[in-house]
C-alpha cells in the first residue's frame, strides 16, 4: 500500500478578513477568506467595513450568544 496518494484531511483553521476563525477539516492549512458565515449576512450592504478587525464580530457573537 503506497502512501502519499490520498491527501490528508487535517484539522485546519479558516481565517476570515473580519477576524473570525472557523475550525474545519481540509487538505489545506491556513485558509484565508474575505468573507465567512459569520460576517456574510452581517455585512450585507455594508461591505466597506470588511477591514474591521473583530470588533463587530465580537458584538455579533455576544448578541447571538456564540
Ligand atoms: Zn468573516
Amino acid at each position: 500500500m503506497k502512501e502519499g496518494i490520498h491527501p490528508k484531511y487535517e484539522k485546519t483553521t479558516i481565517h476570515c478578513a473580519c477576524g473570525n476563525e472557523i475550525e474545519t477539516k481540509s487538505t489545506e492549512k491556513d485558509i484565508r477568506v474575505e468573507i465567512c458565515s459569520a460576517c456574510h449576512p452581517f455585512y450585507t450592504g455594508n461591505r466597506s467595513r470588511l477591514v474591521d478587525k473583530g470588533g463587530r464580530v465580537e458584538r455579533f457573537k455576544k448578541k447571538y450568544g456564540m
